[in-house]
């Protein structure tokens, strides 16, 4: 890939995304030059797909595209953050120019989209892996944090949870044919929308938040570590689909609700006193807003039926270098 490298840099990466007056510099020297915004903080991130680890391998390369910059979106949407900027580091096993015309389709339709400039990058051969690193502004000392819930918080997940693992199921089946709603939940996998505008409006209203990429029990339970709380969860209450009922039995539906990974919804926690400003947020945000559970004192996650048995569902999150 050394020779053509910076043709296809060129070719596909230079001005891809947002032009933005804050980008001094952007792709084609050796470092970009960025304006951040007085009294702003900035939010920075990373994260890494590996194919065939976080994305199927034969996914379409638009997907990946999207994908790629949309869980880093979600991550700044978590922390209350503007996106602003961001960075690609892309392997490929070969410079594929159909794929990568594909890739870079979907990746700048969803930066153009919430004003996001690729402002540097990198090529090279190997395995397909895709790093972006994407900056936000969060205006200082308001950024959404995991450590603020307290006893007596309603928890809080933005739209529908379970579609992204039941999609991946679909996906693998490889069906032939897939009707309306197996394309909807494969797109939920695909495509995931980040709550950008939503992590917005919670600066101010919601005590803690995050991002839901490993599921809800595993991810709600990063909240409960850093507040130091517990919670009650009525499963019942989780929202899901209407594609995922017409997919999957009840309870399969559940286990991908509390469970499943991908989503990338939010999870939050607001107090009582602030609970009046949620309807609000969400018609603005044309976001559904579901409330799901309790944060308590003690610790842990307490999954319960709404009569307060305990839902007995197998929900391990998923971990990296664990069996
Ligand atoms: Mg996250």
């Amino acid at each position: 890939m050394a020779a053509s490298e910076f043709d296809l840099i060129r070719d596909y990466f230079t001005g891809l995304g947002s032009r933005r007056e804050d980008v001094l510099l952007g792709v084609g020297d050796d470092a970009a030059l960025l304006q951040p915004p007085e009294g702003q903080a900035v939010a920075l991130c990373v994260d890494t797909m590996v194919a065939g680890v976080h994305f199927p391998g034969d996914a379409p390369a638009a997907s990946v595209g999207h994908k790629a910059l949309a869980v880093n979106l979600s991550d700044l949407a978590a922390m209350g953050a503007e996106p602003a900027w961001a960075t690609l580091s892309l392997t490929l096993p070969d410079a594929d120019e159909r794929w990568i015309a594909s890739f870079t389709h979907g990746f700048g339709d969803l930066a153009r989209y919430h004003n996001v400039a690729l402002v540097g990058g990198d090529l090279s051969r190997g395995p397909l892996s895709v790093s972006v690193q994407a900056a936000g502004f969060v205006p200082r000392g308001r950024a959404l944090r995991r450590r603020r819930a307290r006893p007596g918080d309603a928890v809080f997940v933005s739209g529908t949870l379970g579609d992204a693992a039941l999609g991946l199921a679909l996906w693998q089946e490889q069906r032939a044919t897939l009707d309306a709603d197996s394309a909807w939940l494969i797109a939920r996998l695909h495509q995931p929308t980040p709550r950008v505008s939503l992590g917005r409006e919670l600066r101010g209203c919601a005590t803690a938040a995050i991002d839901l990429s490993d599921g809800l029990a595993q991810d709600l339970g990063h909240i409960l570590q850093g507040s130091g709380v517990g919670a009650v969860v009525d499963v019942d209450r989780l929202p899901v689909s209407e594609p995922a009922r017409h997919y999957a039995v009840a309870r399969r539906c559940l286990e991908a609700a509390a469970a499943g990974g991908d989503d990338y919804e939010l999870c939050f926690t607001v107090p009582r006193t602030r609970l009046h400003r949620l309807d609000a947020i969400a018609s603005r945000t044309g976001v559904r807003l579901t409330r799901i559970g309790t944060i308590e004192p003690g610790q842990g996650l307490r999954l319960v039926h709404g009569d307060g048995t305990p839902a007995g569902l197998q929900v391990p999150g998923y971990r990296h270098f664990t069996s």
